[in-house]
């Protein structure tokens, strides 16, 4: 201790001591005695309470706090005081530091019950119900499809969007200049690769790597040059089937394709097949269903005909065989197509199938 300090009473700076503290403590009488019951504080007026009154801790009992320096002094005040004096710095700190604690006390519980109850959970109020999604209507039909062709023994196969020339014509018998190329014109890349204009192209994939006998259905969006009107987008969806084995004939595609238009728009449905050409079946044919809705006398669905036009199908032409690495002198097949979201708008009754893809909810929400 400096030469000067020593010379004033040791007593006065204790009491000191003492008196500063009480000062700084005023604010936190309040966490002592009786007025305790009546408090309450907000959790974050309560942590910061806590924080100043650990400020003040360590400031009045710390090491270079001026008790600290009085406890030090004890031991150089004159023999015949030293007792009463230590006594007396006893009597204080043990004073100061019972209130200090009872303060701490007070505002550690009060903390903790603001804690508890901002956490609790009041099970009086309704819940927030999460808005929940559901599927969109060409998913709903693209599954129910799915689901009849797996039941008839057929796999579902993911084909790729961006095809090259190979895989979305010569493959399928529409050498370059061939004028099926025509309206089937899609959006072309610099590289010559094209956005496929048909889910025909997962035949030569299925066939490439599987092999023949086959059983696929292969349901995906294909691109047209269209312009967009109620019943063209130049993004839809197809489902294309394919069935390959031994001694396949146009018998089992016309009971193929007819149990499943049963299935889907139930067992009184009639297929009819007229014939037809496409480029990658011989023979081809077009195949209607009896109108779902009139049941063939004629309505607004079937514009009055009592048939509504599906798909196209055929037996697959030996080249689209031979491309795939088939051997069409030991394997035969049928395929057929169709579009998924032309079959959603009948079942739907939409009149306009852009709807499909504006994804306006107001539109999509009927169909949760
Ligand atoms: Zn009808």
């Amino acid at each position: 201790m400096a030469e000067g300090q020593s010379q004033e009473d040791p007593k006065l700076q204790v009491e000191a001591a003492g008196k500063a503290f009480e000062q700084e403590f005023e604010r936190f009488v309040r966490f002592t005695g009786d007025a305790v019951a009546e408090t309450s504080l907000s959790l974050r007026e309560g942590e910061s309470e806590q924080r100043a009154l650990a400020e003040v801790r360590t400031r009045h009992f710390g090491k270079k706090s001026a008790l600290a320096a009085c406890k030090k002094a004890i031991g150089r005040v004159s023999p015949d005081e030293r007792a009463a004096f230590g006594q007396l710095v006893q009597q204080i700190e043990s004073n100061l530091s019972q209130k200090i604690e009872q303060a701490e006390q007070t505002l550690n519980r009060l903390v903790e019950s603001a804690r508890t109850q901002r956490e609790s959970i009041d099970v009086t109020i309704p819940g927030r119900h999460p808005r929940r999604g559901h599927l969109h209507p060409i998913t709903l039909v693209r599954e129910r499809i799915e689901d009849i062709f797996v039941t008839l023994g057929y796999a579902i196969e993911d084909g790729r969007e961006i095809e090259t020339d190979f895989y979305n014509f010569d493959a399928l018998n529409i050498p370059q200049s061939h004028p099926a190329r025509a309206p089937q014109d899609t959006f072309y890349t610099t590289d010559g690769f094209a956005l496929r204009s048909q889910t025909s192209t997962v035949q030569i994939h299925a066939m490439q790597r599987r092999g023949a006998p086959v059983r696929m259905i292969a349901p995906g969006r294909v691109f047209r040059r269209d312009t967009p009107d109620p019943t063209h987008n130049p993004m839809f969806f197809q489902v294309e089937g394919l069935c390959v084995d031994r001694g396949i004939s146009m018998a089992h595609l016309k009971g193929t394709v007819a149990e499943f238009l049963r299935r889907m728009f139930g067992p009184n449905t009639v297929t009819r097949f007229r014939p037809s050409y496409f480029p990658f079946t011989e023979p081809s044919a077009e195949f209607d269903f009896s109108c779902f809705k009139c049941g063939g006398s004629g309505c607004r669905i079937c514009k009055n005909s009592g048939w509504i036009e599906l798909g196209g199908s055929g037996m697959v032409h030996p080249n689209v065989l031979l491309a795939a690495g088939v051997d069409p002198n030991e394997f035969s097949g049928f395929a057929f197509g169709f579009g998924i979201d032309r079959m959603c708008g009948l079942m739907y009754s939409l009149d306009d199938i852009r709807l499909l893809f504006e994804n306006d909810l107001r539109f999509l929400e009927q169909f949760e």
